[in-house]
């Protein structure tokens, strides 16, 4: 038998397929990268305006705790020392996040843990009361789950209206799980990740995607599904990173996604909102945040060095065919159905699926690099 041209088609140059790349042509293997869009680097492509980067499909920040992974991705582009702490405006009044001793010292006046300690036992308690009342014994949805982590207040002023606009449903019919993600911190402490490793790459992310795709055949504009045929005559295997859903020809059904629409502006001023991101937490404002990019990579004076700015609005919207899919959906419906999906490619013996849209998970970037230095056996 002739051996094919490539040893990998990868299908998607977005981080996990750029990743693998790298490790393919680091052990010898001949790989073809392609990508329906017109740009390499999937979500994490960075557009340069008035010399700031702009973070195209949603505000970037890389953190780890592994310092391999860290140390792995600052071989192509060294990392700066951003902290993302954002700021949630509600009704005009803003607080800090994620939940901290400044966030409960705006919220309530407090100024010791204690007294913040106690005034959220005083709603947590309330919360609970209500639940057991009702004959809950254990948080059925995020709403419940909310109220009986933190209480009311925070509920209501910095939870309720931005997850219901995130996410298109009420916090009632909404999993659990997702607020599991907030910290709540009895310090002043903004930063809004644990972990020890936190930067965004200076220059921004397209070096670290050009440097992992350095010496390797790439091509834009090419939809695997437009000639599936051809593309999979090219190679032995094919690493898929695009929708599972999609690559089965949707035989069990459509898996939902959660979208996202992004207005970018170019302002006349040097500095819009004073922080890179700011959170819209009431319900009425139709978007969920305003990115303001220079803040990623300029800070102190460099800010004014630079008269203009670009602030990017980021509106939630539900996901119909020909939109991005941003963000999945694992409700039970969603679950159930990927996994008849996830049956299917574990059959496969010359198809790899990875990423987010492959594997239907939500992946922050680390995970997505640590889970493909694991299968290159790098960690
Ligand atoms: P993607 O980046 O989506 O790449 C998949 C690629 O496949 C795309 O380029 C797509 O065009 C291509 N493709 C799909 N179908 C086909 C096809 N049929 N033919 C050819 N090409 C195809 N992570 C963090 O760590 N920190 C953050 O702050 C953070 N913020 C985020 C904010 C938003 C709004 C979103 C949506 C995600 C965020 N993430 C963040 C997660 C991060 O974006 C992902 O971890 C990462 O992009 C996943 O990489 P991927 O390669 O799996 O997917
Ligand atoms: N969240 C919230 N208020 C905020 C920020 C986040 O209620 O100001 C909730 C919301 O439900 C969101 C979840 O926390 O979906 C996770 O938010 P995070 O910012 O960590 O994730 P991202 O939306 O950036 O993926």
């Amino acid at each position: 038998m002739m051996k094919k041209k490539y040893d990998y088609l990868v299908v998607g140059s977005g981080l996990y397929g750029a990743t693998f790349a790298y490790f393919a042509r680091q052990n010898g293997k001949r790989c073809l990268v392609i990508d329906k869009r017109n740009h390499l680097g999937g979500n994490i492509y960075c557009e340069n305006r008035e010399g700031i980067n702009i973070h195209k499909y949603g505000a970037h920040i890389f953190h780890t705790d592994n310092s391999l992974v860290w140390h792995f991705v600052n071989r192509f582009v060294t990392f700066n020392r951003y902290t993302n702490s954002p700021i949630a405006n509600y009704k005009g009044r803003q607080y800090n996040l994620p939940f901290n001793m400044n966030t409960f010292c705006q919220m309530w006046g407090v100024l010791t843990p204690d007294e913040a300690k106690a005034k959220i036992e005083e709603q947590r308690a309330e919360a609970l009361a209500i639940m057991r009342e009702a004959g809950v014994d254990r948080p059925r949805n995020l709403e419940e789950q909310a109220l009986s982590l933190i209480g009311k207040d925070i509920y209501e002023i910095l939870i309720k209206g931005y997850t219901e606009k995130q996410w298109g449903r009420k916090c009632s019919d909404l999993p659990a799980f997702i607020i599991k993600r907030l910290p709540v911190r009895f310090v002043h402490d903004n930063n809004y990740f644990n972990d020890q490793f936190q930067g965004i790459p200076i220059g921004g992310y397209n070096r670290l995607i050009n440097g992992l795709l350095e010496g390797i055949e790439t091509k834009t504009d090419a939809d695997f599904f437009v000639n599936r045929s051809y593309w999979e005559s090219l190679a032995e295997k094919i690493v898929f990173t695009g929708k599972i859903d999609e690559y089965y020809d949707y035989r069990f059904g459509k898996l939902d996604y959660r979208s996202l629409t992004f207005e970018h502006k170019t302002l006349n001023t040097p500095n819009y909102q004073g922080n890179a991101v700011m959170n819209y937490t009431d319900r009425d404002v139709p978007y969920t945040r305003t990115i303001e990019h220079k803040h990623f990579e300029m800070f102190g004076s460099s800010v004014y060095n630079c008269p203009k700015t670009v602030v990017t609005w980021e509106y939630p919207v539900e996901w119909t065919e020909g939109k991005e899919p941003y963000y999945t959906v694992n409700d039970e419906r969603n679950t159930n159905l990927y996994s008849q999906y996830q049956q299917l490619a574990q059959q496969e013996k010359d198809v790899l699926f990875g990423g987010r849209l492959a594997e239907y998970k939500y992946y922050d970037m680390a995970p997505i690099v640590e889970k493909v230095m694991k299968l290159w056996e790098v960690i």
